[in-house]
């Protein structure tokens, strides 16, 4: 028996549907093999605000300390304040967002897998913002070797471990900012002489966001910086078939976060319509990690029940609204536990 401590915050809007559908498949895992994921619930984001006057409670950075990996539902208004600093603490270099065509999802191609390695510390997300004048702002975009190298190099290792197509796309502007993306690019370039056997290419980030809509199928891993990762992510997920199916991880040396892409969805919550497979895609991609850092292929095998699950639901055509089905969010992922085994 191998087990986990994962942290799990419950979030704000349909992140507490989202982290009862999470909790579930978990403990089907629990239940049905020799790995076991023990779960603490934690709170985070408006309403933790509202109750502790903290949207990050000293309570819950305790013990997502103590966890060996934090699955995190979506959180309201007060997200920066949640994911930024738990990014931060925790040194989340990586932003990884796959992006894949599945049965029956209204999608611009079937044959879509790629994946989006986003730089995570850096660029205009320092919000080193001020004021030259009373009319003017000046916002600094930082770029760095340090960051660029590692995160070039985690897109290289990614492109070696997936079955995908092998290849590597940079994605920048350094024909316009041309000393900070000019690093950028530089330093992609320097790690790519180290990985012979992946195909390695660059890309405008007007020309990647064209050529995602109209050549999907031709993407691996694309390796950008942390503004463009953030726009070409989501157009990613929306060449899928939506933001209801994209799962995100946040990794660092030794602790990675994973959520779901798309924020807590106001709109919908308490309704019980929410599309849970982001955060079940998510729970996927930390048993993934946990594995690779363990050396558990075991915990691997059970995320990927979580993925075949999903993708035997929707090959009978069993979704939720949001990708064209009628399953309420508990139904689906009532749906998932039962195919998993
Ligand atoms: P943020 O600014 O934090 O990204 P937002 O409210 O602008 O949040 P999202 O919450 O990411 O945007 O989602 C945009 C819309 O997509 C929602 O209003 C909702 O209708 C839909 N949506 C997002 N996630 C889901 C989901 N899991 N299931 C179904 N619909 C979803």
């Amino acid at each position: 028996m191998t087990k986990y401590d994962v942290s799990l915050i419950t979030g704000d809007g349909i992140g507490p549907e989202l982290a009862a559908a999470a909790k579930k498949i978990l403990e089907k895992i629990n239940d049905n093999s020799s790995t076991k994921f023990s779960i603490s619930e934690l709170e985070a984001g408006d309403a933790a605000l509202k109750k502790h006057g903290r949207a990050l409670p000293e309570s819950t950075v305790d013990a997502v300390k103590k966890s060996q990996a934090c699955l995190k539902a979506p959180v309201g208004e007060s997200a920066a304040d949640v994911i930024i600093v738990l990014r931060r603490m925790f040194d989340l270099y990586a932003n990884v967002r796959p992006a894949k065509s599945y049965p029956n999802i209204p999608s611009l191609s079937s044959n879509v897998d790629l994946v989006t390695v986003r730089e995570n510390t850096e660029d205009l997300y320092l919000g080193w913002e001020f004021n030259a004048d009373e009319d003017t702002v000046v916002a600094l975009r930082v770029t760095s070797k340090k960051a660029s190298q590692r995160i070039a190099e985690y897109a290289f290792r990614t492109a070696e471990m997936r079955n995908g197509k092998r290849r590597v796309v940079a994605v920048h502007k350094a024909n316009v900012m041309r000393k900070g993306d000019g690093l950028f690019a530089s330093v992609c370039r320097q790690v790519a002489k180290r990985y012979p056997k992946i195909q390695y290419s660059e890309l405008y980030v007007d020309a990647a966001s064209m050529n995602l809509i109209r050549n999907p199928d031709e993407f691996d891993v694309i390796v950008t910086t942390n503004l463009f990762g953030d726009i070409l992510s989501d157009e990613a997920a929306q060449v899928v078939g939506g933001l209801g199916m994209g799962p995100a991880a946040n990794i660092g040396k030794g602790f990675a976060l994973f959520e779901p892409v798309h924020g807590a969805a106001f709109d919908i919550a308490g309704k019980n319509v929410a599309n849970p497979s982001s955060i079940l895609l998510s729970a996927k991609m930390m048993a993934e990690w946990l594995a690779d850092k363990n050396g558990d292929a075991k915990v691997a095998a059970e995320g990927k029940r979580i993925e075949d699950g999903i993708v035997k639901l929707l090959a009978k055509n069993q979704k939720t609204k949001d990708i064209g089905g009628r399953l309420t969010t508990t139904e689906f992922a009532e749906l998932v536990a039962r195919s998993m085994y």
